[in-house]
This record gives structure tokens, C-alpha cells and sequence, in this order.
């Protein structure tokens, strides 16, 4: 028999999907590895995963124990999803400015959300400081522990991409990846992967794709984290500080995607490759491209494939969300929408 033990078994192992479109635009290969195919559709159920097990470990959760964080949503998907398989309960808080989509798959997994009004990490109400002090304060009544997952500081969020992501990307590609190249919300997927690959093969060139508003395309071009002016509205990704996760990463090509960059890829991808994803595989795509026109044809790069685009369908596919944030609105897209029988 061939099956996999359970939710926390199914998250991971999934496959590397050749990007025809960009592939033959730069003469490389360029492999998108399929995180929306996990349980939780998207790249955090790893963390997700490797938090809550590691937690066990030291003996901070006990059954019926709870599950606190801050997050833009998707690694709250995955943290209510292993909390609801290794019974445990979750708060999430999110910024109210997050996708509906994410919100509902929140509260249908079983998460208590706590929206928030969406202010910056120098503000004590931003989501990430109102997730602490909750979960400080619950330690005091909860009877089971508390775990803070605290991804942006918890080693275990890269550790599950240097434990899986690196190791499987490797194998899939027999060693033969010459890229890796992807965004930065907290840097767990760049910086555990990226570390991985390296102690493979020394000579592999690490990109980042950074969203304009963010801090790492400034650290890694110019040495000085230091947001760009202006903003994205790809969710999930922009990193605006050096945190424990990254500080110690060597990347060696940054890039800077614009929105109006990134949108298009997504419809491409959907149209000509039938791959519906979320906004921040946009960046990761056109970073890849970017990446793959810097270094010429015949190299092998690796990407990642964030997220579903149903995440976002009431923003990134809705031509009135598009219209209002001044990017181009495919034709078919319109012609979706307009159809009535
Ligand atoms: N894309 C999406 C849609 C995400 O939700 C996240 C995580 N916040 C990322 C990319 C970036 O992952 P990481 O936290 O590992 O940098």
C-alpha cells in the first residue's frame, strides 16, 4: 500500500512543473515547485508543520494546547489545518486588509480570527504585536500551552525548507539546478532553501524577487534594508527588516517586480499553462525570467509556486479590483466575467 500517514504526511513532496512559456522566452529551464498543491494549498503548510511538531518536541503543546499567530493568512491556513489533525485550537491574527478568500478558509478550518486594521511593523497594534500580547496573555489561563508560532523568529519556519524543500528540489533536479530564485514574506522558503542548495553546490546563484514597498531588494542590492517607495498588491510577501531568518543569507541577484510586471505573468500562467496562482508566484515567476535572462539560455532555475489564484479571486481576477489599482485587465478575464445565459 502507498498512502501517506495523515494531513501532516501529505504536506510536501510535491512537483516541480516545467513553466513552458518562460522557459522558451529565455532558453533556460525554468521549474515552478508546486506548493499549492499541498493540503493547505500554498508553500506555509511546511512551516506550518515543522512549528507545531518541533513545539511538541520541547513539550510546549499538550493535547488540546493552542495555536497563536500573526500571519497574512496562509500560514494560519496551514497551522489551523495540523492544529485540527493533532488536536490542537488556533488564534490567528490577520490584517483586515487580507483576501476574503483567506479569511473564509480560516474560519472553516476552525481558527478563532482576530482581524485587525492593517498598520506597520513600527506600530504596537500591528497584527504581529497584537498576536504576541495575545498569546502572552492566554499563556497565563491555558492549561495546555500556548505556542506563539512567531514565524518571522522561529528557526523551525526555514528549518522545514532546509529539512524539505532544498532536499526535494535537489533530488528532482539530480543536482542539476543552476538558480534558485524567490520572494521574501518572512524569508523561511529563500532562506532554508537557499541554504540547502548551497551546501550542495556552492556555485548555484541565489535570487531574490522582491514587490515594490519591501526592504530586500535594497539589503540584498545595496547592502541597507530599506523599503522602496510605493506598494504591491500581492499579498503575502514584503519582508521590511532583517529578522533571525535572514540575517545571515547571501543572495546574489535581487530584482525589484513591479505589480504591473508581476499581474501579467500570473494570467499568462493561467492562460497558456493552466496554472491559476496567487500574486506573489507573479513576482517569483518574473524574478525567475529576470534571473534566467541575467545569467543565459541553457541554465536550470527553480522557483516557487506560492498559492492558488482562487485565494484572491475577488482582487487579482476581478477586473474592477485590477482598474482600480491602474493594471491592465486581460480581455479574456473581461469576457469571463460578462458572460450570461
Ligand atoms: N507567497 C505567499 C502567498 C505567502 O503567503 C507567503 C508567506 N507569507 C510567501 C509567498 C512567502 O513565504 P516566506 O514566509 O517563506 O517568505
Amino acid at each position: 500500500m502507498d498512502y501517506r500517514d495523515g494531513l501532516v504526511e501529505a504536506i510536501g513532496n510535491t512537483p516541480l512543473i516545467k513553466l513552458r512559456h518562460a522557459s522558451e522566452a529565455t532558453g533556460c529551464t525554468i521549474l515552478g515547485k508546486a506548493e499549492f498543491l499541498n493540503p493547505g494549498q500554498s508553500v506555509k503548510d511546511r512551516p506550518a508543520r515543522q512549528m507545531i511538531l518541533e513545539a511538541e518536541k520541547r513539550g510546549d503543546l499538550k493535547p488540546g494546547g493552542l495555536v497563536v499567530e500573526g500571519t497574512a493568512g496562509n500560514t494560519g491556513i496551514g497551522l489551523a489545518l495540523v492544529a485540527d489533525a493533532r488536536g490542537y485550537r488556533t488564534v490567528i491574527v490577520i490584517p483586515e486588509t487580507q483576501s476574503q478568500e483567506k479569511k473564509d478558509m480560516l474560519r472553516l478550518a476552525g481558527a478563532t480570527l482576530v482581524e485587525v486594521p492593517a498598520l506597520p511593523y513600527a506600530n504596537p497594534n500591528n497584527y504581529q504585536h497584537v498576536a504576541r500580547r495575545m498569546a502572552d496573555n492566554l499563556r497565563k489561563t491555558e492549561p495546555n500551552g500556548v505556542l506563539f508560532a512567531d514565524q518571522w523568529n522561529n528557526l523551525d519556519n526555514r528549518g522545514a525548507h532546509y529539512d524539505s524543500t532544498g532536499p526535494e528540489i535537489w533530488a528532482q533536479t539530480a543536482g542539476k539546478v543552476d538558480g534558485f530564485i524567490c520572494s521574501v514574506g518572512t524569508g523561511g522558503t529563500l532562506a532554508g532553501t537557499s541554504t540547502f542548495l548551497r551546501d550542495r553546490n556552492a556555485d548555484i546563484v541565489i535570487g531574490c524577487a522582491d514587490p515594490r514597498g519591501a526592504a530586500m531588494y535594497e539589503l540584498f542590492a545595496h547592502g541597507e534594508a530599506k523599503s522602496t517607495e510605493g506598494g504591491s498588491i500581492t499579498e503575502g510577501i514584503g519582508l521590511g527588516r532583517v529578522t533571525p531568518i535572514i540575517e545571515d543569507i547571501h543572495v546574489d541577484k535581487a530584482y525589484l517586480i513591479e505589480d504591473s510586471e508581476a499581474v501579467p505573468v500570473v494570467f499568462d500562467l493561467l492562460e497558456h499553462e493552466g496554472l491559476c496562482l496567487g500574486g506573489s508566484t507573479g513576482v517569483n515567476v518574473a524574478g525567475a525570467i529576470r534571473l534566467a535572462r541575467e545569467m543565459g539560455p541553457g541554465h536550470t532555475i527553480v522557483t516557487i509556486l506560492c498559492d492558488p489564484g482562487t485565494r484572491y479571486q475577488s482582487k487579482l481576477f476581478n477586473p474592477d479590483f485590477l482598474r482600480s489599482k491602474n493594471l491592465p485587465v486581460p480581455g479574456w478575464l473581461e469576457r469571463a466575467i460578462d458572460i450570461e445565459i
